[in-house]
């Protein structure tokens, strides 16, 4: 983005070369020209501008879901709920207005939090917790 930067400011420059050059030039046949091309060339830029701005607006929403997940992240603890098995646990200080549960700890570090769901299998009635996100079951009966 920063090279998009600096081209959109050769662009501008030359652009004021071309302004410049136009009070210079009696030729109507020429000034016109330069002025179709200096046309085209803020067209350009003003499209580049624009690029720029929508990129920036992308950027600013991908901090603030970091910034937001950073903080969220901290309110989750790592937890071996079965040996072997490790979820990621609402750590008891920050319980207060939701139920303790347990995310993904894959989707976690990912920068998702995807809750997970308690789920009883069809074949050999084991009790799972599964991640609707990445589709991680942790069978919560089999012994490791
Ligand atoms: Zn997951």
């Amino acid at each position: 983005m920063i090279s998009e930067a600096i081209i959109g400011v050769n662009a501008l420059n030359s652009m004021l070369d071309l302004a410049k050059s136009l009070k210079g030039i009696n030729d109507a046949t020429v000034r016109n020209t330069v002025a179709i091309e200096l046309t085209e060339k803020i067209i350009a830029a003003h499209a580049a501008q624009a690029a720029l701005i929508s990129k920036v607006a992308d950027l600013e929403k991908e901090l603030v879901r970091f910034e937001t997940w950073e903080a969220e992240k901290q309110r989750y603890d790592l937890h071996e709920i079965k040996k072997g098995r490790f979820t990621r646990r609402l750590k008891e200080s920050v319980e207060g207005s939701e139920p303790p549960h347990h995310i993904c700890a894959q989707c976690y570090n990912r920068g998702v939090k995807s809750i997970l769901q308690s789920k009883v299998s069809e074949v050999g009635r084991n009790t799972l917790l599964v991640c609707g996100e990445c589709k991680t079951e942790l069978n919560l009966s089999l012994a490791v």
